[in-house]
């Protein structure tokens, strides 16, 4: 399944956002944690690529077993950082190859200690040049791009983000998933934008499941993401009584806390009400 049929269009779509494990004592635990949340009906597990670009054959290892292995839909993510177009391009057809359906097309983030993005020689310096380069070379894949509900860290206004957010759909995305927040005011708010901007494609909000005060504030200093004091299944409850497409969940390759928060939400029930 790609991203386009997913969500929206009258489906909910929910996935689960995973990292790759270091050890494989991770990789059994995370297989562990996906057999759990299977129970909930994903449409799709996505699988992203590490930081400096640390993952690249283990992102599309895991996407491509995850999907063998639960039979469910994946995406892998895939970043601009420390790669030239031809460094893209033989990734992208490797992955064509295993028959990854979609990926999430990112920047990545500037190493540790640097503030500003400095591209590859010979790379792409944004995702909207990632985006349409898959496009151009490898029109099969599904694509998802990240939007900022409280606006990407290093954008000069709300205004020239969404601007570069518009460029990016328009670059061919199917999907627009936004960074994680805890407010929904700023989701609603942004929402609002978005639309005003005429950007139709489907937006679903990003989750993180509060597990660990402590973790939370880590995540969200880094990212930059204010924090009052919400809990997770009020927040989902409230954006599906807003009629967003589908709800995407940062997971942390643990399933405690985002079964606790879907068994509460009753999905299908939910989904069936609203239809
Ligand atoms: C759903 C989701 C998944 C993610 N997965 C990963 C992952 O797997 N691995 C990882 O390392 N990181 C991941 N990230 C983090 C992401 O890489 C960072 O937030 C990064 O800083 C920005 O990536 P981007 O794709 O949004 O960049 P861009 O869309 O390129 O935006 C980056 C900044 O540049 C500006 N900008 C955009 N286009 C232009 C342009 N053409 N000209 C000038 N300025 C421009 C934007 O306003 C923004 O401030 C994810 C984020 C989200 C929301």
């Amino acid at each position: 399944m790609k991203f386009r049929d997913a969500y929206g269009s009258g489906k909910f779509g929910l996935s689960f956002e995973i990292f790759p494990p270091k050890t494989p004592a991770g990789e059994g635990a995370l297989f562990e944690a996906i057999e759990t949340l299977m129970a909930f009906r994903p449409s799709l597990v996505t699988c992203t690529y590490g930081a400096g670009g640390s993952t690249r054959e283990k992102t599309l290892e895991l996407t491509v077993a995850i999907r063998e292995r639960f039979g469910v839909n994946t995406a892998a993510h895939l970043t601009c950082v420390g790669s030239s177009y031809e460094a893209l391009r033989a990734w992208l057809a490797m992955a064509a190859g295993r028959r990854v359906e979609n990926i999430v097309a990112l920047r990545g983030d500037p190493p540790r200690g640097e503030s500003r993005f400095i591209p590859a020689d010979g790379g792409p310096a944004h995702a909207d040049e990632l985006v349409a380069f898959i496009r151009r070379e490898f029109p099969q894949f599904g694509v998802g791009v990240a939007g900022y509900p409280e606006t990407h860290q290093e954008a000069a206004s709300p205004e020239a983000d969404l601007a570069y957010l518009k460029r990016k759909v328009e670059a061919g995305a199917d999907v627009v998933i936004t960074q994680l927040f805890y407010d929904n005011r700023d989701f609603f708010a942004f929402r609002r934008r978005y639309e005003q901007a005429g950007i139709r494609l489907p937006l679903v909000p990003g989750i993180l499941p509060i597990t660990n005060f402590a973790q939370v504030q880590r995540i969200t200093t880094m990212c930059g993401a204010k924090l009052p004091p919400a809990l997770a299944i009020r927040q989902c409850r409230e954006l599906l009584d807003a009629g967003v497409p589908g709800l995407h969940f940062y997971v942390l390759n643990k399933a405690t806390a985002p079964a606790r928060i879907l068994e509460a939400l009753d999905l299908p029930a939910h989904v069936a009400k609203g239809a």
